[in-house]
């Protein structure tokens, strides 16, 4: 599609970019897509937002491929954040931090993480739904995707801390969203205006289907798959929240402009209980003894995600804190085994947080003496941040470290976001190793959240290869064939995109996924948002979209 956005330029307060070299970088994300856009556009404000909204709406008519994709870090594994028109790149001007209050914080969607996280933790406060991309991704995209991450255990995902979110709509017009009471409904659905439309036919679709979109919710501790029909409306206490809709939504239903989220006040004290595991056999059973003792976190990385860390060892001391020496001295344990080919099949290892020492050790100390009894293996203690921080930077880095030395390979993510309930990982995990002992020929590296039973299963794969690539859809079938006999999810925490938008009839019935397609026809009636992702998504769009090697 070549189009001169001469009038657009004028237009807009903040830059629009066409020259190849400036949108080259726009065509990727962290998924195995990769998509050449037409142009991107750097907002200075959410008005700027409304003229491209206005200008998609108006030219659609004579250029119907035309549409808007909004990019906050550009992290997403899915390819929820390339597309083949305009990209809006928010982080490049809309990143001020409009306020911290005692418990909330107001900021736009192009604030780094990071950024945020600092100015927070300086309050004593934190959001902590946070992804492991924490430090490259940006609050756009974590609402986008509804992220979640080491802490979503014990707090659970964005959407969760969303109290209100500004987003320019399908008319152009900026909207404040919040939750609602019955009589603030009420007065929504008596607008005569676009948002009144909009109130009324969500409420119709919610109405008329009640009791099938409660019964669809995934009864997995975590979900990002499909919109979150069953998160909007109570009926028994009148409240109706639409924030829960366009969290999660990828840019699909509308453009973020700022987001108002709850802070916690994180706990004082942590400790880690760290369970190295030779075989898997009774790896399910741990986790769920473990988690009887209510951890903040448990997370989990497999022996070739600590292989891989050990062969780069300068890249992971350069993200962890203190003298080369000392963490070198730190990771002797590790780097022996490896030396002697004794290195752990798995390392599971569980926070236990509160608001003193002594209560850390408490519930660490009991939980150790339980695991050390029942199983017979041998675990490990870390009370302070120096013997705490190899497991972490590992656990955080594993899939960078992966995507960064996978010479010539890609790490393709497609299956990396399952998740099951906990008490079925003594069942489920050997049928899902049964899957992979079919293909041999792959490498992968597993990590994840041990706690919620969600895996991040990363195989490397050579693109250039036609068999590699036609791997990927069978291997995609099977692994979510499995999931959904186990009633789990297909991503907890990452999201649909192209990668995973085309099974959603797997996962939920056909029923369920017109309610989707109905949801999204409601707030996109010109269809100029992010097409081609979740409900949109397609087998020939994915396989036209995989990068070529
Ligand atoms: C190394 C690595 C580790 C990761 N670990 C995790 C993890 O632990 N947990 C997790 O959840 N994810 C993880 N991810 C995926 C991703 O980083 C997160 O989901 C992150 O929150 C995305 O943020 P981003 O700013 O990069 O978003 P982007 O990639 O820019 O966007 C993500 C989605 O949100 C939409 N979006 C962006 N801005 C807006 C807006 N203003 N309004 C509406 N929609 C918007 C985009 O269109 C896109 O669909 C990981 C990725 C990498 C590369």
């Amino acid at each position: 599609m070549n189009m001169d956005y001469g009038d657009l330029k004028q237009k807009l307060k903040g830059e629009l970019l066409v020259n190849q070299k400036d949108i080259t970088p726009y065509s990727i994300d962290a998924s195995i897509f990769s998509i050449m856009p037409n142009a991107v556009a750097k907002p200075l404000d959410s008005a700027d937002i409304s003229t491209l909204v206005n200008y998609a709406r108006e030219h659609k008519p004579t250029n119907p491929g035309l549409s808007l994709t909004v990019r906050a870090g550009g992290t997403d594994m899915t390819g929820g954040s390339i597309n083949d028109s305009i990209i809006i790149d928010v982080a490049a001007h809309m990143n001020r931090i409009e306020k911290i209050g005692d418990d909330y914080a107001i900021a736009q969607p192009g604030v780094w993480y990071r950024d945020f996280e600092a100015s927070t933790l300086a309050r004593g406060l934190q959001m902590p739904a946070y992804p492991a991309s924490k430090a490259i991704c940006a609050l756009g995209g974590m609402v986008g995707n509804n992220a979640g991450g080491e802490k979503s255990l014990s707090y659970g995902q964005v959407k969760n801390f969303v109290e209100g979110l500004w987003a320019v709509l399908a008319d152009g017009k900026e909207y404040y969203i919040e939750p609602l009471d019955e009589a603030g409904l009420k007065a929504k659905l008596e607008l005569k205006n676009f948002e009144g439309d909009l109130y009324r036919s969500v409420y119709r679709l919610l109405a008329d289907n009640y009791d099938a979109i409660k019964l669809a919710k995934p009864s997995t501790s975590k979900n990002s798959s499909g919109y979150f029909l069953w998160d909007v409306w109570d009926k028994n206490t009148g409240k109706f929240d639409l924030t829960q809709l366009l969290v999660g939504s990828q840019g699909t239903l509308g453009i973020v402009t700022k987001i108002k989220f709850r802070l916690i006040k994180p706990k004082r004290s942590s400790g880690l209980l760290i369970i190295p595991l030779p075989n898997l056999d009774e790896v399910g059973h741990i986790v769920n003894t473990v988690k009887s003792y209510v951890p903040e976190s448990f997370e989990l990385y497999d022996k070739s995600t600590l292989d891989l860390a050990l062969t780069y060892l300068p890249e992971i001391f350069r993200k962890m804190k203190g003298s080369r020496l000392k963490l070198a001295f730190n990771l002797l344990p590790e780097i022996f085994q490896k030396l002697t080919g004794r290195l752990p099949q798995i390392i599971l290892f569980a926070e236990f947080t509160g608001d003193s020492p002594e209560q850390v050790k408490d519930k660490l100390y009991k939980a150790h003496a339980e695991i050390q009894n029942l199983y017979k293996v041998k675990t490990k203690v870390a009370l302070n941040f120096e013997s705490a921080q190899k497991y972490w930077t590992i656990r955080r880095e594993s899939y960078n470290l992966l995507r960064m030395h996978n010479v010539g390979k890609i790490s393709a993510c497609f299956i990396e976001d399952i998740i099951v309930h906990p008490d079925q990982l003594p069942e489920f995990m050997p049928r899902l190793y049964e899957i992979f002992a079919k293909y041999p020929s792959f490498v992968y590296t597993i990590a994840g959240h041990a706690g919620d039973a969600n895996f991040h299963i990363m195989p490397l794969m050579d693109f250039k290869n036609p068999d590699q690539r036609n791997v990927i859809l069978q291997l995609a079938n099977l692994v979510f064939d499995l999931v959904k006999e186990f009633n789990g999810s297909m991503s907890a925490e990452h999201n649909d995109g192209i990668v995973r938008g085309s099974f959603l009839s797997k996962m939920y019935s056909p029923e369920i996924c017109e309610l989707f397609r109905q949801t999204k026809a409601i707030f996109d009636p010109d269809h100029i948002f992010n097409p081609n992702k979740k409900i949109e998504a397609t087998a020939e769009f994915f396989t036209k979209s995989l990068k070529a090697g």
